[in-house]
Formats: C-alpha cells, sequence, structure tokens
C-alpha cells in the first residue's frame, strides 16, 4: 500500500521515508523487482538529480545509477566538481525496476510521485537536473521532448530545472555528450551563483566563457569533454565512482533505434529511453561519436544496466 502523499510529507528525515518506501507496493512494479531503490547522496545537498528508474544493478545493488550510466554519470559530476556523497542527492521517479527495462507508465509514475515529492520535500533542493525525458514529462511537462527542452532553465516554485540527457542516451549515442557537457556548465554556473560562489569544478573555473551558442558547437574537439576517459581533460579528474507532433515523436523514435548487427543482449544494453536521443546530423561531424564511445568503453567496459 503506499502512504497518502500528505502523511509521506509529515515524515521529517529521510531515513524514515526511506524504510515508509520500501513499504510499498503501490504499483505492480514491486512485484517484479527484488526491491525499491530509494535514494543515493546527501539529503542535505542544494542539487538533485532525478532519473528514471533502477535498471539491473540499481535493482541488485539497492543504489540508483550505479551500472555504466551510473559510473558516467559520476564521471561527469567530477568534471563538475560534485561528489556524489557530498554535494548531490540522487533519486529515480519510479523506485522499482520495470520488467525488461522498459519505460515505466504514466501509471507507474503517478503511483511513485508522492514518494519523489517528499524525498524533494526534505532535500529542498535549489537546483534539480533532470536526466531523460521520463523526469522531465513526469516533474515538467508530460508533452515535452528532452531533445528540445534540454539545456533550458525551468523555474518552479523557485526551483531552477535543468532538462539534460539521461546518461545511458550518452552511452547509447557519444555524441550528445558536448550537449550536456554545456547543459552541466551551466549547472556549475547556477551553483556557483545560488549555494556556493567559490565551488571549485575542475574543468570549468569561474568567469570561464559560458556554454557555447549552438552555432559554434562544432568547435569543440571530438572527445574533449572533461568526463571521456582517456582525453587530456580527464587526465587529471575523472577517476569515476568508482572512479505534440506525430512527425516529432517518429523522429525520436527513429533516432534511438538499434543499429542492425549492434544489438547487444537485452541484459546488458542500455537502452535509450523514448525521446532521449536526437536525430543523426544533429551538427556532430562523421567519427566523432565512433571515437568518443570507444573511449568510454575502455573506461566503462560492459555492464549489466543501462541506468
Ligand atoms: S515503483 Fe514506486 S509506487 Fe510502484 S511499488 Fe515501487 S515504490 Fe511503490
Amino acid at each position: 500500500m503506499a502512504r497518502p502523499e500528505a502523511e509521506l510529507m509529515r515524515i521529517h528525515d529521510m531515513a524514515t521515508l526511506e524504510q515508509v518506501v520500501k513499504g510499498c507496493t503501490a504499483c505492480g512494479l514491486r512485484a517484479g523487482c527484488r526491491g525499491v531503490v530509494f535514494g543515493d547522496g546527501n539529503p542535505s545537498a542544494r542539487l538533485m538529480l532525478i532519473g528514471e528508474g533502477p535498471g539491473a544493478d540499481e535493482d541488485r545493488l539497492g543504489r540508483p545509477f550505479v551500472g555504466r550510466a551510473g559510473q558516467l554519470l559520476d564521471r561527469i559530476l567530477a568534471a563538475c566538481g560534485f561528489d556524489r556523497q557530498r554535494h548531490v542527492y540522487i533519486a529515480n521517479i519510479v523506485k522499482c525496476r520495470p520488467p525488461g527495462n522498459r519505460t515505466p507508465t504514466p501509471e507507474e509514475r503517478a503511483a511513485c510521485l508522492p514518494n519523489l515529492r517528499a524525498q524533494m520535500w526534505l532535500v529542498q533542493p535549489v537546483i534539480v537536473v533532470l536526466l531523460g525525458s521520463t523526469a522531465l514529462q513526469a516533474l515538467v511537462d508530460p508533452a515535452a521532448r528532452i531533445s528540445r527542452a534540454r539545456g533550458q532553465w525551468i523555474v518552479r516554485d523557485g526551483v531552477w530545472y535543468m532538462p539534460t540527457y539521461h546518461p545511458a542516451a550518452l552511452l547509447r549515442n557519444p555524441a550528445l555528450k558536448r550537449e550536456c557537457w554545456h547543459d552541466f556548465k551551466k549547472v556549475i554556473d547556477k551553483y556557483r551563483e545560488l549555494v556556493d560562489p567559490a565551488h571549485v569544478a575542475p574543468h570549468y573555473p569561474p568567469g570561464a566563457e559560458g556554454p557555447a551558442p549552438a552555432a559554434d558547437r562544432r568547435r569543440v574537439p571530438a572527445g574533449e569533454e572533461p568526463w571521456a576517459a582517456g582525453s587530456a581533460a580527464a587526465a587529471g579528474s575523472a577517476g569515476g565512482p568508482v572512479a505534440g507532433a506525430a512527425g516529432a515523436a517518429a523522429e525520436e523514435a527513429a533516432a534511438t533505434r538499434e543499429p542492425e548487427g549492434g544489438t547487444p543482449p537485452a541484459g546488458s544494453r542500455d537502452r535509450v529511453p523514448p525521446g532521449d536521443s536526437v536525430p543523426s546530423g544533429n551538427g556532430v561531424p562523421p567519427g566523432d561519436g565512433v571515437h568518443q564511445l570507444n573511449l568510454f568503453d575502455q573506461a566503462g567496459g560492459e555492464g549489466g544496466s543501462r541506468r
């Protein structure tokens, strides 16, 4: 059974809320997973990251973002000067793994939202990074598309929301990494403005030039995103966690299609949540994505999760 939202909002500490949510059976997802994956990080952080839901590794280990996508997220955070246990709190829209890593249904998202709202009520973030279309649609606009909304601040009730690509989308399409880095540079800027003017980001010092305009994005050298393992920029910091238009919908669906002959086993592939990718021809020179994918593979290897 789910607790009424008003009751959840009366819980005053994260440990108690976690115990309550771990007993949640408000939707059918609980019957098909090992357990509730509640959240991770610092409940007092001013910066919150919200993803879609647990994958296989998260379900097994009970923590969000611990698979290949999670390892990439940790490298992104390190490049931004954010430590998972100190600067951020991480949660998902749904707390139980959808079977087959499918996208959670609107009903499942709605059933779990009171749990997330209670987490957000305790954390009181001033900045929220929405990782992927499911988080964007669940918290901002059910019709929004991540490829169009990413990189633009949305302010609701005094909270600054930054939509960007889910790390799993970056694994599937490494050409998106540079746009994601631009988005995270905006997050660093806002963090310095609202939380800590002295925040140190290894690859984005205070006063550095802001995100490049769209027309300049081609000038970013391939593989220079600071979390790209093996890049010159990554050498000093990226230790990892270790270390509604039908046409638009069809366009985005085509962008997430598996390449012919390249489909890994279902249990190990990082599926891109629908809408998290962009069409080819998005301004990325041919070959850049392949180069970055190779760099990532050297660092991440194959894992058992898409998130
Ligand atoms: S996904 Fe959320 S609402 Fe559904 S059972 Fe798990 S915790 Fe409860």
